[in-house]
C-alpha cells in the first residue's frame, strides 16, 4: 500500500507478476542442485515485486524455509510476513549488523551474515554463541571478510558460525575461467570453518555446474525471471510483465521531431503512440531515443513497436507505424514480459534485467496471480 494505491482507474502503469511461474523458477532452479537445499534472496522488496507477496508464495507452494534480505528492517518485515505459515524460517541479513540493528535482530530473530571482522566481534561480544553465516571473500573484493582476516574471525571463542558462504564473482558468465578459480579458493578456506554448511552460488552458479552446488544455493534474479546470464536459459521463465497504456496516437509527416531535444526525426511518415509511462515509473531514462534496431521495443498488438524520441518522467513515446491500424488510445503496450525478453529490453537500455525489476517505482501497480486466476497478497 502506498500513495498511488488509493486511487485506482487512472492511467497508471503496471507489473503484474506470475507466482506460479515464481514458484516454478524455484523449482526447476532446484532441481539442477538436488543435494542443496534451495533459499530465496528477496532481498529489495523481492527485486522490485513485492517482498511478501513473492516470500508467502515461494514459502507455501515451493516450500522454502530460508531467505536472504540486505536489510534488517527487510528481515523484520519478512518475519512478520512468514509468521503464521513457517515461523521457523531462517532469514538471513547480508549485509550484516551494526550495534543499532541489534535490536532488530532479536526483535525479528534475524541471522547476519558476518563481513568483517568488525562485525565478528560485535556479534560476539553482544550475541555471543548465537547462529550467524560468515561471508568469507574469493576475490570479488565487493563485501565479506578477506582471507587474512578469516582466522581473526573463525578463532573467536564466542563466534559460532551455522554457514560459511562466499559470492562468486563471475557467475553472470558461466565459461569464465574465474568461476573454477574461486570454487578452489572456497574449498581451501571452508576446510578451516569447521562444522559448518556451505554456500557458493547464486542463481548463476547454480546452474554452471554440479561441483558449485554444496549445501545451500541463494537463488535471487532467476525466481524472479530474469536469467543471469543474459540470455534466456530452459529454467527460467518470465515472471513479471511490465505494461502501460497507450494515451494518444498521432501520425508526423517526414521530418517531424519527437519529445524533448527532438531527438528523434521521423525518416518517413510515422504514427506514434504515446504510452503513460516514464523514468519517473522506472522506465530507463538512458534508453536510446533515435528509433530504429538499437531502440527498446515494447510490443502492442503483436507487433514491437520502437521507442523514439527521449523517455519523460511520465511518458514514452513509440513508432506504431509497423503496428495494427486499429491502435487506440487504451490498448496496452508490453514493456516486458512473454512478448518482450526483459532482457533484451535491459540490454537496450545499458543495463540488466535486475535494474529493470528493481527501479519499478512505487507508481507502478503490482498484480498477481496464481496458475491464471488473481492471487491474494495477505
Ligand atoms: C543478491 C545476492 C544473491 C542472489 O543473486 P542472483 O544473481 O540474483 O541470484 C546471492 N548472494 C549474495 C551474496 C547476493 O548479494
Amino acid at each position: 500500500m502506498n500513495a498511488y494505491d488509493e486511487f485506482a482507474g487512472g492511467y497508471r502503469p503496471t507489473v503484474s507478476v506470475d507466482l506460479g511461474r515464481l514458484v516454478g523458477n524455484f523449482q526447476r532452479l532446484a532441481a539442477r542442485q538436488p543435494d542443496a537445499e534451495a533459499a530465496a534472496v528477496v532481498k529489495c522488496d523481492a527485486y522490485g515485486l513485492g517482498l511478501v507477496p513473492c516470500a508467502r508464495a515461494l514459502a507455501r507452494h515451493g516450500d522454502c524455509r530460508t531467505f536472504f534480505v540486505a536489510h534488517p528492517e527487510e528481515g523484520a518485515r519478512l518475519r512478520e510476513a512468514l509468521r503464521d505459515s513457517v515461523p521457523d524460517a531462517e532469514i538471513f541479513i547480508l549485509n550484516g549488523p551494526t550495534r543499532a540493528s541489534l535490536p532488530i535482530f532479536d526483535e525479528g530473530r534475524l541471522t547476519p551474515v558476518i563481513n568483517s571482522l568488525a562485525q565478528a566481534t560485535l556479534w560476539a561480544e553482544t550475541r555471543p554463541g548465537a547462529p550467524c553465516a560468515v561471508h568469507a571473500d574469493v576475490g570479488i573484493h565487493r563485501l565479506g571478510v578477506p582471507a587474512e582476516e578469516l582466522s581473526d574471525v573463525l578463532s573467536l571463542r564466542d563466534l559460532k558460525p551455522t554457514l560459511f558462504m562466499a559470492h562468486l564473482s563471475c557467475a553472470g558468465a558461466p565459461d569464465d575461467p574465474t568461476n573454477e578459480a574461486e570454487l578452489k579458493r572456497f574449498r581451501t578456506l571452508a576446510a578451516d570453518a569447521g562444522d559448518v554448511r556451505l554456500s557458493l552460488v547464486s542463481t548463476g552458479g547454480a546452474l554452471i555446474g554440479e561441483a558449485f552446488g554444496f549445501d545451500l544455493l541463494r537463488l535471487g534474479v532467476g525466481l524472479y525471471g530474469v536469467s543471469p546470464f543474459g540470455a534466456p536459459v530452459p529454467e527460467v521463465k518470465p515472471v513479471a510483465t511490465l505494461t502501460a497504456e497507450v494515451l494518444q496516437v498521432q501520425s508526423v509527416p517526414v521530418g517531424g521531431r519527437v519529445g524533448y531535444g527532438g531527438l528523434f526525426e521521423a525518416a518517413r511518415p510515422t504514427r506514434l503512440a504515446t504510452l503513460a509511462i516514464g523514468y519517473g515509473d522506472g522506465f530507463p531514462r538512458a534508453a536510446p531515443a533515435s528509433g530504429g534496431e538499437a531502440s527498446v521495443r515494447v510490443v502492442i498488438g503483436g507487433t514491437p513497436c520502437p521507442v523514439v524520441g527521449c523517455v519523460s518522467m511520465d511518458l514514452v513515446t513509440v513508432d506504431i507505424t509497423d503496428a495494427p491500424a486499429s491502435v487506440a488510445p487504451g490498448d496496452a503496450a508490453e514493456i516486458f514480459g512473454d512478448a518482450a525478453p526483459i532482457e533484451e529490453a535491459a540490454a537496450a537500455c545499458g543495463t540488466i534485467g535486475y535494474e529493470l525489476l528493481t527501479r519499478l517505482s512505487p507508481r507502478v501497480t503490482r498484480t498477481y496471480a496464481m496458475n491464471g486466476a488473481p492471487a491474494a497478497i495477505d
